[in-house]
């Protein structure tokens, strides 16, 4: 009889896991507490990292179809007035692959592509659904759902992100942190010239500009907001605005068009600091659920997909889930904590207010970007190289 694993949560981590461990021979259930198949709005940038992950699922091509490639990795960064700063290509190569070095994607594009691929793999999927209690056996899990039902599975996978109600039920001591940064996205009408992945910086401010379709690019910047900052939803447009107005060049005529009806979003952005293993029993958390990062290194979304791939390839050729889960930890457990402190200390640095400081830290990029880049990509290869070769350090 096939094992049984229950997902709750059906974000990047969630439908990835349920595709790998499908194609790994395992019966798959997905609940999922929104009541209907949407996800927000704005864009994602996949590394070619993540698209090694998502060529690992089988299901890259279409992703890149979907999405808009930056075919030489060029990332152009330009000061606050426009002029130009400096230039980094990141690697068309991962794991072995030759492969887009960016891809931008609009999220709801994204999960399109997965939702088809769920059907065809005939996944069971209750929307309008959680769980509300878990229980353990020796070698499975209970979990009693909103709906009523009593689900005895195998493993049961919390990928229901941030505020993970699986890691609140069995892990209530971890809460997720505040970073210091919230990010204000908007997506807009594509000029067809603009086909590069644009950073702006000013002191404090990053903003970034990247295309997610052959129609649309979206707009993203950082800022310190304080703790517990709220902002009505009508405001956002113009907050957005104000926070950025100092952006010229390419921004402006984006910055501009902002009004009440543009599609904006404001996220407080927190970061969850799970010391592993991050399994009780048969009960395991991927995603965001385990290892929310800060966006500045645009890789929350890989390494939800790449422990998708990890899971799979585990469970099936380990013996046992119980060692496949110790196996999985292992390996992830550092590779998404390296990215978390690479991610925050990009933060801490672009948070700098002081002109003179910033002008500091412009100096130093100009030296050392893209040895920055080449090196964090050498890097996360490294930890993949462990996902095959039994490595865990
Ligand atoms: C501003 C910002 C920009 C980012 N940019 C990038 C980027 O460019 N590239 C990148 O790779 N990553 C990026 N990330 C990170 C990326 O978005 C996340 O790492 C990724 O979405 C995590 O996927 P997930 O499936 O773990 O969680 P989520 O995407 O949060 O999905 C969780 C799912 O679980 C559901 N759920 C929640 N609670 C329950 C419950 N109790 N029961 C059932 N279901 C539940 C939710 O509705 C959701 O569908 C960014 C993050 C932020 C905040």
């Amino acid at each position: 009889m096939k094992r049984h694993v229950l997902i709750v949560g059906a974000g990047i981590a969630g439908c990835c896991a349920a595709i790998a461990l499908a194609r790994a021979g395992w019966a798959v259930s997905l609940v999922e507490k929104q009541t209907a198949w949407q996800f927000q709005s704005s864009g994602i940038f996949v590394y070619s990292n993540g698209l090694a992950q998502f060529k690992a699922l089988g299901i890259m091509d279409d992703m890149v179809a979907t999405g808009f490639s930056i075919d030489d990795g060029r990332n152009v960064y330009l000061n606050a007035d426009g002029s130009p700063l400096l230039e980094t290509f990141y690697p068309g190569r991962f794991e072995g692959h030759r492969l887009v070095p960016i891809l931008g994607i609009r999220r709801a594009d994204m999960h399109r592509v997965l939702s088809a691929y769920l059907q065809q793999l005939d996944i069971e999927i209750a929307l309008g659904c959680t769980v509300e209690r878990i229980e353990h056996a020796p070698d499975s899990a209970r979990a009693l759902l909103s709906d009523g039902r009593e689900v005895r599975c195998d493993l049961l996978l919390g990928a229901d992100g941030i505020r993970s109600q699986v890691r609140k039920l069995l892990w209530p001591q971890v809460q997720p942190r505040y970073s210091g940064f919230g990010v204000w996205r908007s997506v807009h009408h594509r000029p067809p010239d603009l086909v590069d992945k644009i950073m702006m910086m000013a002191p404090g401010l990053r903003l970034g500009i990247m295309p997610i379709s052959s129609q649309q690019l979206y707009l993203f910047g950082t800022v310190p907001e304080p703790e517990g900052a709220w902002y009505a939803r009508d405001n956002w447009a113009a907050l957005m605005q104000s926070r950025f107005s100092v952006f010229q060049g390419p921004a402006a005529q984006f910055l501009d068009s902002l009004n009440p009806q543009s599609e904006v979003l404001y996220t407080a952005v927190e970061e969850v600091l799970m010391p592993g293993p991050w399994h009780l029993g048969r009960v395991l958390l991927i995603g965001d659920a385990a290892h929310a990062s800060t966006p500045f290194m645009g890789q929350g979304g890989a390494m939800a997909v790449q422990d998708a791939v990890v899971l799979g390839r585990l469970l099936g050729a380990e013996a046992s889930v119980e060692s496949a889960l110790e196996r999985f930890s292992a390996i992830r457990v550092p590779a998404c904590r390296f990215v978390q402190d690479v991610s925050r200390q990009v933060g801490v640095s672009g948070a700098q207010t002081d002109p003179g400081e910033h002008a500091k830290i412009l100096t130093a990029m100009r030296a050392t970007a893209q040895q920055r880049v080449d090196d964090f990509y050498a890097q996360l290869e490294r930890f993949s190289d462990h996902t095959t070769t039994g490595k865990t350090s």
